[in-house]
């Protein structure tokens, strides 16, 4: 026997990206009767749609050289010390959460909490961020994260506008807010007929009428203001208020929610969570009472489990995108839960109390420059701030920045006359120093006297209390800190436990060495406004990546702004809208949209201003081309777009393509393809060459970006060449043509780039071939699993040959109409086994979608295909008579610790509820039994309940 497997040191990364090695192949291509990898292919993929071009990627290297490149883009970038503002501040991130978070596969690797026993460790963490968003806003519903904050003000608007009595289509919005969310804000307003007005925060309101005012705390100029008085004027008018407000002034400044604000939203970025030039970052929002069912994205709340133990589950699911489809107010679906338990964290670390000092600190060094600067007879314009100045310098900014450039520091030009200087946590006096001698003032700040005053108005004093729960007091030492972080990450399945067979979610592999660099200072410590020439390093990152998805996609161009994969459709959709509108033909607006298709199509349709026509599709799941023509004929004249998953929702990859494409665009529409799921088509089809327009990508699906327990997320948008001009802009983009035109999507120029050299670690590392042995490989897994499942469980469907694509639906409804089990049952029941559950319920009710990808091994897919077949024994215990449904492991599912002692009385062996895969010491075990969901929704509760609840459950059991 070798020392070691020469096969996977030749092969490179691919070979440890890949998980299923010659030997393994060799035994699944004869399991489905193929020779070889590529006659599968031949097979299963209609020969329509095969690209002839292949993929011209530059050739891959090893995990070394990459690392490498990363480190040498990474040094191009040069990390100065930024004092722009404009929602970006440098932060510490807590080493201790740095390393055991954000660095941490058991966090970053886990899924979006749909399987709430399997999640209650980042349930928890959410919990803790929605308590703290609640507490500092003094608003007492907040949500488990938004994108970003400019998308977090858009969504504010569409709560307002759907909570408010008034029927006008108005909003105010405050002149003192930041130049990029007025961008994102008239984006999405426009699209949906809503006017955006900007009004004078110092000024009566005007008298029209309107349905929403938002105002900022601080301005975007640092200003503080008491907006007391206008929220109320607005309230008499019948509007709705929302504040764009920055958490760690909320330390110190009154909350909105005391000063009359019905909505409250931010970004917690400056809470721990690097700059990473722009993103990802988690976006906040919270409402007060009544607005709740409007809240857009995941919501956690707290229930009961089957032994009346609290437990943590996601609230209020209908009100989401997935649910409401073409009756949805917002699209959001991945968010940024990551961020999201980093930011919660910051303050488990420190505490109301250390967040206050770091906050008086801040606000203390602002106070100390402006003294400062009067003292030498520069004007400080605002009389009340936080930790934002606006000096006037008359025909001097330049000079200033130039100066202060020189000395490592970057300020804000906000025009010749004016400069912005922003203080944040890194910010200490001999920064103080150098800020005076760039603007020439000589007086050197000298400490005490300056610092202790105070410049927020005695009216706008904060002197409620936050964070008393004792989560943000019990972690201070570092070694309960630690341990708390483990505690948590502990109770959850992730990746690194094992197999998550989600389909349409693409868990695969999130390599290490993909991983570190987005650690890298030259990544990580970049401000998204810095000026362009310090961050050469990421134009060419983006510039190469950009290129490399245009190639892999068959399109002219793309952009990586879009922070979401539902983001993507809608800057997809907007081109789309823009392209008719140029050449006149502003009435096209229908989407037509199969009926089979992901939730998140419709509601970025109808966010688009379009409206939605459904297409049916056939019982084989492949869409109904005569229905298809008949809905074209009908919205000729009207007709925008048809958005299309390609492979089919459904797992298959129709035939039907070519035909459809060509139809739509016979009746002058575009054709959208959402490219999220492109693990089944890259290197060997483009959908931008075989009919479409325009699709968008998720990175952390295909491209290994983690999918952080939902979220972040990078959505691209790719399109082919007469949509180019109507790519996402950027009113602050580091290249001047890319400022004006259609208007941006996200809040930073280049969305979240910070995790950016993820996917371009993983293209860089694979190459054209590897790229393309991956989806031949993901094709393998997926009719491998389906062909050992089909004898126990009926597969959905199917393409060519019997063949499904990269992943398969199995069909759990003729066992639930026989015996009762229900797919619940079988999800809740794979955790006893070690598995996380497969997509429950989507596309079709009462079915499991499986996709197993590339990466994982054979042996881990036949433990799961072992684990399915088993519990269909179960299943047939269940309709012999031997279990009753209600009394079987299958009902009783998952199984925890506290059942493997005291009293059991049911009529399954105990060994056959707690260890159905054999005795096992490495079993992971969930924290709590299956999870109440009605209950959680009828007593809503979305803050952390007190210790007392965990104490013992109504049952007396301790847990
Ligand atoms: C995941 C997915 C989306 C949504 O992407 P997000 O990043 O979660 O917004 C859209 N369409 C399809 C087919 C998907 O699988």
């Amino acid at each position: 026997m070798a020392l070691f497997n020469a096969e996977s040191c030749d092969r490179g990364f691919a070979g440890r990206h890949i998980g299923i090695d010659a030997d393994g192949r060799a035994k699944m291509l004869a399991q489905i009767g193929f020779a070889d990898l590529e006659s599968l292919v031949d097979a299963a993929v209609p020969r329509g749609i095969r690209t002839t071009t292949g993929l011209r990627l530059p050739a891959p290297v090893t995990e070394a050289e990459a690392a490498e490149e990363l480190a040498a883009l990474a040094g191009r970038n040069v990390v100065s010390v930024p004092m722009i503002g404009l929602g970006y501040h440098p932060t510490i991130t807590p080493a201790v959460i740095r390393r055991n978070v954000l660095e941490d596969p058991a966090w970053y690797t886990a899924y979006t909490p749909y399987q709430p026993e399997v999640s209650q460790g980042r349930l928890e963490a959410l919990l803790n961020f929605q308590t703290m968003v609640g507490d500092l806003t003094g608003l007492p519903m907040s949500n488990a994260s938004l994108l970003d904050e400019c998308t977090a003000v858009a969504e504010a608007v569409m709560v307002m506008r759907r909570g408010s009595a008034s029927k006008s289509s108005k909003v105010l919005v405050d002149t003192d807010t930041l130049p990029q969310t007025f961008d994102v804000l008239r984006t999405r307003a426009t699209a949906v007929g809503v006017q955006v007005v900007e009004i004078d925060p110092d000024q009566p309101l005007p008298t029209d009428d309107f349905f929403g005012l938002v105002l900022s705390y601080p301005g975007a100029s640092g200003a503080v203001r008491d907006h007391e008085q206008l929220i109320r004027a607005a309230h008499d008018r019948g509007a709705l208020v929302t504040v764009a407000a920055d958490l760690l002034a909320l330390t110190i400044l009154r909350p909105p929610g005391e000063f009359g604000a019905d909505i409250a939203v931010g970004s917690t970025q400056r809470f721990g969570v690097p700059m990473f030039y722009g993103g990802p970052h988690a976006g906040f929002i919270a409402v007060g009472d009544g607005l709740q069912r409007h809240l857009p994205g995941r919501l956690v709340g707290v229930s009961r489990d089957s032994d009346g133990r609290p437990a943590y589950r996601l609230a209020l699911q209908t009100r989401e995108q997935h649910i409401r489809r073409d009756k949805a107010t917002s699209n959001i679906c991945t968010a940024q839960v990551l961020l999201a338990v980093v930011a919660s964290m910051y303050a488990v670390y420190h505490g109301p109390d250390g967040l206050r000092r770091i906050a008086e600190r801040v606000h203390a060094h602002a106070t100390a420059i402006a003294s400062g600067l009067r003292a030498t007879g520069i004007p400080v314009v605002h009389g009340a701030y936080f930790d934002t100045l606006l000096v006037r310098v008359p025909g001097r900014a330049d000079e200033v920045l130039a100066a202060a450039n020189a000395k490592g520091l970057r300020l804000r030009r906000v025009d010749a006359d004016q400069v912005g200087v922003s203080c944040s946590e890194v910010t200490t006096s001999a920064h103080v120093e150098l800020v005076l001698e760039a603007f020439g003032s000589r007086a050197v700040a000298d400490g005490s006297e300056q610092e202790s005053q105070d410049r927020v108005p005695s009216s706008l004093h904060r002197d409620s209390p936050f964070l008393t729960h004792p989560v943000f007091h019990a972690h201070r030492s570092e070694t309960e800190m630690l341990r708390y972080l483990r505690r948590l990450s502990a109770r959850d399945f992730a990746l690194d436990r094992g197999m998550i067979p989600l389909g349409s979610c693409t868990m695969k592999l999130n390599a290490t060495t993909e991983m570190e660099p987005i650690s890298l200072p030259g990544f990580a410590n970049m401000h998204p406004f810095a000026p362009a020439e310090d961050a050469s390093g990421y134009a060419e990152l983006v510039r190469q990546l950009e290129a490399w998805l245009a190639e892999v996609t068959g399109y002219a161009a793309v952009s990586i702004q879009p922070n979401a994969g539902s983001q993507g459709e809608l800057a997809g959709l907007l081109a789309i809208r823009g392209w008719h509108r140029d050449r006149g033909e502003d009435q096209r607006d229908i989407c037509l949209i199969p009926s089979s298709a992901h939730g998140t199509n419709a509601a970025s349709a109808v966010l688009a201003g379009m409206r939605v026509v459904v297409v049916g599709s056939h019982d084989d799941g492949t869409i109904d081309l005569a229905d298809l023509e008949e809905k074209c004929v009908e919205h000729t004249d009207n007709l925008a777009a048809i958005m299309v998953t390609y492979p089919s929702t459904h797992g298959v990859y129709e035939e039907s393509i070519t035909r459809l494409c060509d139809l739509v665009h016979a009746h002058g529409g575009q054709v959208y393809v959402d490219g999220a799921n492109l693990n089944a088509l890259l290197g060997i089809a483009k959908p931008g060459e075989f009919g479409g327009d325009v699709s968008h990508l998720n990175l952390h699906k295909t491209f290994c970006i983690p999918h952080g327990g939902g979220g972040p997320g990078v959505g691209p948008v790719a399109v082919a060449e007469h949509l180019v001009p109507y790519l996402p802009t950027h009113p602050l983009h580091p290249e001047a043509a890319r400022r004006a035109s259609d208007g941006s999507i996200s809040a930073a120029p280049y969305g979240s780039a910070g995790i950016l050299p993820i996917p371009w670690a993983y293209i860089r590392m694979m190459g054209g071939p590897g790229l393309t042995e991956c989806t031949q490989v993901a094709v393998l897994s997926a009719n491998y699993v389906a062909q050992r499942l089909a004898p126990h469980f009926p597969i959905l469907f199917t393409g060519a040959g019997g063949l499904v694509a990269h992943e398969c639906i199995v069909d759990i409804r003729p066992v639930t109409a026989k015996t009762g089990v229900t797919v619940e049952d079988v999800a809740k029941r794979l955790i006893d086994y070690g598995f996380h559950a497969p997509t429950m319920s989507f596309p079709v009710a009462g079915t499991l979608m499986i996709e197993p990808t590339e990466s994982e091994s054979l042996a881990e897919l036949d433990r799961f295909c072992d684990a399915m077949i088993a519990i269909g024994a179960e299943i047939e215990q269940v309709a012999a008579g031997t279990w009753s449904v209600q009394d079987s492991p299958l009902r009783q599912a998952p199984h925890t610790l506290a059942d493997v002692v005291g009293s059991w009385g049911r009529s399954y062996p105990r060994e056959v509820g707690v260890f159905p895969a054999g005795m096992d010491a490495d079993k992971y075990w969930p924290p709590v039994g299956r999870i109440e969901n009605a209950h959680g929704d009828r007593n809503l509760v979305c803050s952390c309940p007190p210790p007392e609840a965990f104490v013992a459950g109504p049952n007396g059991t301790p847990s």
